[in-house]
C-alpha cells in the first residue's frame, strides 16, 4: 500500500486526477493532501510518499511555472501525463442565489479560466485560494450566501453546496495537464503501473543568452533530430542578465537514440539545461466527468419564503410578476448569457432532437452564426398521437452533450411534473410549452426546480393569464422566468397562428420579466419568419426563439417552419442592423 500525495484538501481537482490514475492502473494507494506544491515535491524527494500529482499547464491559464521549476529543482521524475477536463460550477450554500454573491473563492488557474464569467458578476470579486477544495470548504464553513466557490460538481457533494451557475469556464473544452511524479531515486516506475503508453513525452527547461538566433539554434537541434515539439514557453531569467528560460515539451523518450544525441548537443548550445524526464503521454481526449449533476440553488428557497413574507400587499393578481425588484427589470443569467440586459439574444435549434449528428451539427452551426443558447425538444406535445413524440431522455442526453460541445446553454420542454427534476439536472432552462401554460401543477414544479423557466403563451391565453401563470413560478421561489409570445389562435388561417407582437409592449409595461418572441410557431412558414424576427427586435423584445434544422425537408416535426443555417445567418445579419429600441412608456 503506497502513499500518493496531491496539493489541496478533499475536493481538489488534483485529488480527482490522482484517484483516476490509481483506479486506472489498479494500484493500491492511500491519497493524502499536502498544503503546497513545494511540500509535495519535498515529500517525494525525501521518500515520505511514493508518488503524487502536480498540475503543469492549463489550456486557458497557461503554464504552471512553479510546478515546472520545482520539478527541475527537486529529485522527482515524471511518470505519466493526465489531461483532465475541468468543469467549473459556481457553488454556494443552500438558499443562496447568484444575485447574493459578493466574493468568489477559487484557485488562481480557475480564476484565469473563468475570466469572462467572473467579469459578468458585477458585484462579486474573485479571491484566490490555495486550491479548489479549500475554496469549496471555506464557503461551506462560512455559511454565507454572499460567498461562493468555483469548483467541480464533486466538491458540491463533499461540502453540501448547491450550484448557482454552470458552464463557468471561458471555453467549454478547457482542460488541465497534470503530471504523475515519483521520487527519482526511490520507487520504480513499475510499482505505479510502469510505462503504459506507446507515445512518450519529455519535458526540459533550458536557458539561453538573449541573442539573435540563439533560440532558433536550440530548436533547430531538436528539429534536425526529427523531434516534434509540443510546447514552448519562455520567461526572463531574473538575476541572470539577458538570459531567458524556455519550457519545452516534445515527443520522444530520453532513451531514444535521436533524443539522447539531441540533448547532448543542446547542452552545448544553451547556458543551462534541466531534463525533467520522460513519461507516458496522455492518449485521446482529456478525461474527467463534466456532466455530473449538482443540486441547483433554488431547491430550498420555498422553505425560506415561508418564514420571510416577501409579497408586497398590493392589489394585483400577479404582484411578484408586476413589481420589479430592480429598476432595470429582471436580468436572467444562464451560464454566461444575460437575458433582459440590453443585449438581444437568439435561442435557436431544432423543434425536435432527432439524432446525435443532427443536434451536434445544429449546435455547432447556430453557435458559429450567432445563437447564444441551444433549444431542442425531447418530449414533444404533438397534436396527433401517431406523430413523432420526441426521443425522450435519450434526446435530453444528446442535447446536454451538444450544449457542452458548443458551449451553449440549453433549453428543452418539460410536459409533466415527474420530468422536472431529472430535466433540471441536464438542461439549463426548462421550457413550458403553449399547451401547458395553465398546467398549474407543472408551473409549481418548475418553480421549485431551481432552473430558469421559458414560459410560452397559451394558444388562446390572454396576456394577463400568461402573467398569472408566471406568478405561479415566482410564487414558488423562482424569480427566473422569461415570457414568450409564440402566436395565438385567431380566425386567420393563412399563418399557423397569429403572432401577437402587441404582446411585447404590453408585457414589458406590466412586468419586469424578459420577453421573447417565437416567430417560428407564430407564423409557421419558413419564408415569413425573417421579417417577423426584425419586427420582434424593433418592437422591444429581449430576444428570439427560432427553429433551425440541418435539413428542413427531413425534419420530424414542424418542417414547414424550420430554418436552414443560411436562413438563420440572414436573420442574424438583419438583426445586427436594427438597434435595441428604448422601451419606456409615458
Ligand atoms: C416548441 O417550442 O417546439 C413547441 C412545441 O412550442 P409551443 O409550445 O409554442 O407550441
Ligand atoms: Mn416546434
Amino acid at each position: 500500500m503506497g502513499i500518493a500525495v496531491y496539493q489541496g484538501v478533499d475536493g481538489a481537482y488534483s485529488q480527482l486526477v490522482l484517484e483516476h490514475f490509481i483506479r486506472e492502473r489498479g494500484i493500491s494507494a492511500n491519497t493524502l493532501g499536502v498544503p503546497s506544491y513545494r511540500e509535495l515535491v519535498t515529500a517525494l524527494s525525501s521518500l515520505r510518499a511514493d508518488f503524487g500529482v502536480i498540475p503543469i499547464e492549463n489550456a486557458i491559464g497557461g503554464t504552471v511555472r512553479e510546478a515546472y521549476d520545482l520539478l527541475g529543482e527537486f529529485d522527482v521524475a515524471p511518470v505519466a501525463e493526465v489531461l483532465w477536463r475541468t468543469d467549473h460550477r459556481l457553488l454556494g450554500v443552500r438558499g443562496a442565489t447568484l444575485r447574493d454573491v459578493r466574493e468568489v473563492l477559487a484557485h488562481p488557474l480557475v480564476i484565469a479560466e473563468c475570466g469572462k464569467f467572473l467579469s459578468g458578476l458585477e458585484k462579486a470579486r474573485a479571491i484566490p485560494c490555495e486550491d479548489t477544495g479549500v475554496a469549496a470548504r471555506e464557503v461551506a464553513r462560512g455559511g454565507s450566501p454572499e460567498v461562493a466557490a468555483l469548483a467541480p460538481a464533486s466538491a458540491a457533494a463533499i461540502y453540501d453546496l448547491v450550484e448557482l451557475a454552470g458552464h463557468c469556464a471561458d471555453h467549454p473544452a478547457t482542460y488541465s495537464r497534470f503530471l504523475i511524479v515519483r521520487p527519482r531515486h526511490g520507487a520504480h516506475g513499475e510499482e505505479i503501473g510502469g510505462e503504459r503508453a506507446l507515445r512518450r513525452k519529455t519535458s526540459i527547461i533550458f536557458s539561453v543568452e538573449e541573442r539573435t538566433g540563439s533560440l532558433a539554434r536550440c530548436l533547430g537541434i531538436l528539429a534536425e533530430a526529427g523531434i516534434n515539439g509540443d510546447k514552448l514557453e519562455s520567461k526572463p531569467y531574473l538575476g541572470h542578465g539577458a538570459e531567458r528560460i524556455f519550457y519545452v515539451d516534445f515527443d520522444g523518450d530520453v532513451r531514444d537514440e535521436n533524443v539522447r544525441r539531441a540533448l547532448v548537443e543542446l547542452r552545448g548550445a544553451c547556458k543551462t539545461l534541466a531534463v525533467l524526464g520522460s513519461y507516458d503521454a496522455h492518449v485521446g481526449e482529456p478525461v474527467g466527468t463534466s456532466d455530473a449533476a449538482v443540486r441547483p440553488s433554488l431547491e430550498r428557497v420555498p422553505e425560506r419564503r415561508s418564514v420571510e413574507p416577501i409579497v408586497p400587499l398590493v392589489e394585483s393578481p400577479f404582484p411578484r410578476v408586476a413589481l420589479p425588484t430592480k429598476p432595470g427589470g429582471t436580468v436572467l443569467r444562464v451560464g454566461n448569457v444575460r437575458i433582459g440586459d440590453g443585449e438581444f439574444v437568439i435561442i435557436a435549434g431544432p423543434c425536435s432532437i432527432e439524432s446525435r449528428e443532427q443536434i451536434l451539427e445544429t449546435a455547432r452551426e447556430v453557435q458559429a452564426r450567432g445563437a447564444v443558447m441551444l433549444r431542442g425538444g425531447a418530449f414533444k406535445p404533438r397534436t396527433s398521437p401517431y406523430a413523432f413524440q420526441g426521443l425522450g431522455w435519450e434526446g435530453v442526453t444528446l442535447l446536454a452533450e451538444a450544449g457542452r460541445a458548443s458551449g451553449l446553454p440549453t433549453v428543452s420542454e418539460v410536459m409533466t411534473t415527474d420530468q422536472v427534476a431529472r430535466m433540471a439536472e441536464h438542461v439549463d432552462v426548462l421550457q413550458i410549452g403553449a399547451r401547458n401554460m395553465q398546467n398549474f401543477d407543472l408551473l409549481k414544479a418548475v418553480g421549485r426546480a431551481g432552473r430558469p423557466v421559458l414560459l410560452k403563451r397559451g394558444l388562446s391565453a390572454t396576456l394577463d393569464e400568461l402573467l398569472a401563470a408566471a406568478e405561479y413560478v415566482l410564487a414558488e421561489g423562482n424569480p427566473n422566468v422569461m415570457l414568450c409570445e409564440r402566436g395565438i389562435r385567431t380566425f386567420e388561417p393563412t399563418t399557423r397562428n397569429t403572432l401577437d407582437l402587441s404582446a411585447v409592449p404590453v408585457l414589458r409595461e406590466r412586468s419586469h420579466l424578459p420577453v421573447l418572441v417565437d416567430p417560428s410557431h407564430g407564423v409557421g412558414v419558413r419564408r415569413w419568419i425573417r421579417p417577423l424576427c426584425r419586427a420582434a427586435k424593433a418592437v422591444g423584445a429581449h430576444g428570439l426563439l427560432v427553429e433551425v434544422h440541418p435539413n428542413p425537408a427531413e425534419a420530424k416535426s414542424d418542417k414547414e417552419q424550420a430554418l436552414t443555417f443560411e436562413d438563420f445567418s440572414a436573420i442574424v445579419a438583419d438583426l445586427e442592423r436594427i438597434p435595441v429600441p428604448d422601451v419606456t412608456f409615458a
